[in-house]
């Protein structure tokens, strides 16, 4: 018998939930209890110089404002340093990972090539061992040359070479601090998550994940990248783009526009009659097969002229 579905929302506090946000969370919600799971949030807060003071109890209180309703406690990534340090050492133990003494000033000096998103793809240097006289600054996984693939559930078949598309990847950063990488494969396994339903922005991430997963010998998870809310100059809706903050006062028109952004006919009337309304037709009426297979939607600015907007 498979597992019975699991998901979760995985918010990082940087900052309040935006609209994209919202998208993410309502899909992956939707998602698990139109399937008859469970529907878990956890708290993405391992990367402590970007947290925002104060950001997780808003999120929470913003996510209950709008008529989210998880399973269980919230789990904190900065309450689980322990089990990534223990799985870290079973990896290093295995000489699946390797002490690192590269600057990013050395790594761009004899990088080749770019990597799929972002920086440069690691030229090995510290594959074979450190450098005389260096000591390891971060801790990286090692890859194949073998094509990884998998099928997402919207965006269809994805697959990249990680030799030579990110190269052997940081699990443990030169700051001392665990990679969200790491993080998420750790506690997604953990925490027993069958189906992970997020935004498009996490899809080159899947397939280092998927690796990860298979060098800790756990099952993948089923994928579906959500499309992801872009503004009109094609940026993705995030702190840096400043993305509006979400308004409790508009969570019903919120709600309808994030519907109506993942495919569904969510009625307009529906805004006036309140968050309890929008979650009944919500959860009446999903349809994943009404989602757009796209990895980005332009929006306009405000709930209200995207509800207005044909
Ligand atoms: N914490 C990540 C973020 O806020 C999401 C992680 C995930 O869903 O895998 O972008």
């Amino acid at each position: 018998m498979p597992a019975p579905y699991r998901g979760r929302f995985a918010p990082s506090p940087t900052g309040p939930l935006h609209f994209g946000s919202l998208v993410a969370a309502l899909g992956s919600c939707l998602d698990a209890r139109t399937r008859g799971g469970e529907w878990l949030v956890r708290m993405e807060d391992i990367d402590t110089p970007r947290n925002v003071p104060g950001a997780a109890d808003e999120i929470l209180r913003t996510l209950e404002a709008f008529g989210f309703a998880w399973d269980g406690e919230v789990v904190c990534q900065s309450s689980r340093r322990a089990a990534y340090g223990e799985v870290l050492e079973g990896l290093r133990a295995a000489g699946k990972v390797y002490g690192c003494a590269c600057s990013r000033r050395e790594i761009a000096d004899s990088a080749s090539h770019p990597a799929i998103d972002g920086g440069m793809v690691y030229p090995g240097i510290c594959r074979a061992g450190l450098p005389a006289g260096r000591m390891a600054r971060a801790w990286r996984l090692r890859v194949d040359a073998a094509e990884l693939a998998f099928e997402d559930r919207l965006q269809g078949r994805v697959a990249q070479v990680l030799a030579r598309d990110v190269g052997d990847f940081v699990l443990l950063r030169a700051d001392g601090l665990f990679a969200y990488q790491l993080a998420v494969v750790v506690d997604d396994a953990w925490q027993g998550i069958t189906d992970i339903v997020r935004g498009a922005d996490l899809l080159a991430s899947t397939p280092r994940q998927i690796w990860l997963q298979r060098c800790l010998g756990h099952a993948a998870p089923s994928y579906a990248h959500l499309p992801v809310a872009t503004n009109p100059a094609g940026e993705k809706l995030s702190k840096q783009t400043k993305a509006a903050p979400l308004k409790v006062a508009e969570a019903a028109g919120e709600l309808v526009a994030a519907l109506r952004f993942l495919g569904q006919p969510a009625p307009a009337e529906l805004a006036a009659a309140g968050v309890r309304d929008v979650w009944a037709w919500a959860l009446a009426n999903w349809s994943f097969a009404a989602v757009p297979r796209q990895r980005g939607i332009t929006i306009l600015e405000t709930a209200v002229d995207r509800l207005s907007s044909p």
